[in-house]
């Protein structure tokens, strides 16, 4: 792990985002707990993100489908055959690995090295032997690359072998009667499944869209990376049903909004890259990720995927329930097509934590603070009066109260204003507000910006107004 992502992990503990999971006892690997500012912040990016597919496009509604779905739901997704990872063993350091995994690293490396052909190979060589389940040749390939363990530095492999990433458990008391039914791997098929239902209830028109926010489940065989890879997490996904042969205008269309979408939370252009797909999955016809460079290099945050009419045809057929839409318009029956947006809260929560942290230099003075988008910061204001007494608290609590309808605020009265300062820039609030003896006399506050530190005065009958227009989206 880079240092700058070890610093980025402390932060997140040390500050309330991010906990391991039952820490007390060691945690457990891929899970993890959103604290205080943490769950703030996620929950901001889940609004932001539900707010900008259902409230600004009046073709698209959102479910909550159950995380439990009927078994056979991932017979017809394809999951039960073929959500696989390619799994491998070092001989020496008994440590697990995802050999896809493994390679993708090594043409990363490649590429870095200025050698993008041979990276391009090397993906185009692992995802022929993928397709072809060869695994024997993808082992050599890996040898041959003299791929070797991080830990062991040897390239003593065990054979690679299938390995599903659905959890399974049972449902039913009893015993017999048991049945065994997975945890979702993806938010998608409760889309899938409810289709006619929502394009029936809520009186839809093709083309029309399907937006859903929920948690998904993979047994992940190598957790890494902090919360950019969870056996637990959310995912975000919108499934637009379009007309056939209209997929891939709808397909560039919703690539090119979601990239302005995470432009507009801060993301520098530079740190944003489209990355297609050559490589398709089963499903479908046209496939990119939008990647963000991380401190361990550019990956995917979200997907873009052309699914065809794979989904509804797949239930269709495991279902014996038609699942056609009749077009008025062209006077016809048919599938409709799916373009999907597939990105994760987790990784999505990473991305803007990354982007937020700086560490600044000023003379022999540095300073951390998190540069939040103020949309997204978990709190927007602190109000802190310059002294405990002469009716400073008083006043501050005032305005606190004026505001906590519509903003997440905090008031603070303990510690040295310099202290509160600092401590506001580490949890990225963008404002402070100091009330001091002035503010008795005129009513006015002073505001300090969290990333220019630079501070102005501001009527209080304005704070409002400030605070909403620094904190739209
Ligand atoms: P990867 O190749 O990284 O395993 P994927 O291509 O399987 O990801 P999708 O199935 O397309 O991912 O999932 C869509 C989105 O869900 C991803 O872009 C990512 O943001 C998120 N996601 C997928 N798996 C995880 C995970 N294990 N932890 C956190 N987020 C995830």
């Amino acid at each position: 792990e880079s240092n700058l992502l070890k610093d980025i992990i402390a932060h997140a503990k040390e500050y309330g985002f991010v906990y391991p999971s039952s820490e007390i006892y060691d945690g457990l690997q891929a899970v993890y707990d959103y604290g205080p500012y943490g769950v703030e912040l996620k929950n901001n990016l889940k609004r932001l993100w539900w707010e900008s597919m259902t409230r600004l496009n009046d073709n698209i509604v959102g479910v909550d489908a159950a995380i439990f779905m009927h078994p056979t739901t991932w017979k017809a997704s394809g999951h039960v055959d073929s959500f696989n990872d390619p799994m491998v063993d070092n001989k020496d350091s008994k440590k697990r690995y995802r050999a896809d995994v493994l390679i993708e690293d090594k043409a990363a490396q490649y590429e870095q090295a200025g050698e993008e052909e041979r990276a391009r190979e090397l993906l185009a060589a692992m995802g022929k032997l993928l397709d072809a389940a060869d695994f024997s040749a993808l082992r050599d390939l890996m040898i041959n690359e003299g791929i070797t363990c991080p830990m062991s530095g040897t390239a003593n492999w065990t054979e690679i072998r299938q390995f599903n990433l659905m959890f399974s458990t049972q449902v039913g008391s009893v015993a017999e009667d048991a049945s065994t039914i997975y945890l979702r791997p993806e938010t998608a098929q409760g889309i899938f499944v409810n289709f006619l239902n929502v394009q029936k209830t809520a009186r839809m028109k093709v083309p029309f869209g399907i937006a859903q926010i929920g948690k998904a489940f993979r047994n992940e065989i190598v957790a890494r990376q902090f919360i950019f890879r969870m056996r637990e997490f959310e995912q975000m996904e919108m499934q637009y049903f379009v007309r056939p042969g209209t997929e891939m205008e709808w397909y560039r269309h919703w690539a090119a909004i979601r990239v302005k979408w995470h432009l507009a939370l801060g993301i520098p252009e530079e740190k944003i890259r489209r990355h297609d797909h050559d490589k398709l999955a089963h499903y479908a016809n046209a496939a990119l990720d939008i990647e963000y460079q991380f401190p361990f290099g550019f990956k995917e945050v979200e997907g873009i995927h052309s699914r065809t009419d794979f989904d509804l045809k797949a239930h269709q057929d495991f279902s014996k329930k038609k699942q056609q839409y009749f077009d008025p318009e062209v006077n016809q029956n048919y599938i409709p097509y799916v373009v999907e947006t597939s990105i994760g809260a987790d990784r999505l929560f990473l991305m803007t934590l990354c982007n937020a942290y700086t560490e600044e230099q000023s003379g022999d003075k540095s300073r951390v603070y998190l540069k939040f988008h103020p949309a997204i910061a978990p709190v927007k204001a602190a109000i802190l009066p310059l002294t405990k007494k002469d009716g400073l608290p008083e006043k501050g609590k005032a305005i606190f109260e004026q505001l906590k309808y519509d903003f997440n605020i905090i008031y603070e009265e303990a510690a040295s204003i310099g202290k509160r300062y600092a401590r506001q820039d580490l949890i990225g609030t963008p404002f402070c507000i100091a009330v001091d003896h002035q503010t008795l006399e005129d009513d006015t506050v002073t505001i300090r910006h969290r990333d220019s530190t630079e501070q102005e005065r501001v009527a209080i009958a304005d704070l409002h107004g400030r605070l909403s227009e620094a904190c739209s989206f």
